[in-house]
């Protein structure tokens, strides 16, 4: 198989097969599983379940937890205050943004899948200056009728 970047660090590598896009360095993979448990929890509500389940289990056994964790780290607590007041400042925007959309939507903005066209190639857009994850682009053939 012909190398490709690895979604998480960008270094091109060999895959095994077809769906892997993590490269094999322990960091990479770490991403990757990471990556995995987050699409589960938003996802699978079986998954999302057991796994808290199996948190309060665990919390009922270690009662007091969470409370030591904070006073043994005040900067994490900060920091955690400051994110949920940015969530919840987002989660009201969307909100009230909803409100209007609802009231206002006039036209349908779906994107139009074109899978008929014929593949010229795959190239990947690798950020060189910036943090940015790897972009993968399809270029197509158009026939003359479309132009
Ligand atoms: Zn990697």
């Amino acid at each position: 198989m012909e190398p490709i970047p690895c979604v998480n660090c960008a270094t091109f590598f060999t895959p095994r097969n077809c769906k892997q896009n993590y490269c094999t360095k322990a960091g990479c993979q770490r991403a990757r599983k990471a990556a995995w448990q987050r699409y589960k929890m938003k996802y699978d509500v079986d998954y999302r379940s057991q796994q808290y389940l199996s948190q309060q289990k665990w919390l009922q056994t270690n009662p007091g937890y969470y409370r030591s964790y904070r006073r043994r780290n005040p900067d994490k607590v900060q920091r955690n205050r400051t994110l949920q007041t940015i969530r919840n400042r987002r989660k009201r925007h969307r909100l009230s943004r909803k409100k209007l959309t609802d009231n206002t939507l006039i036209a349908k903005m779906d994107a139009r899948k074109f899978c008929h066209f014929n593949l010229v190639g795959q190239f990947y857009l690798v950020p060189v200056i910036a943090k940015m994850d790897v972009s993968r682009v399809n270029i197509y053939t158009i026939s003359d009728g479309y132009l």
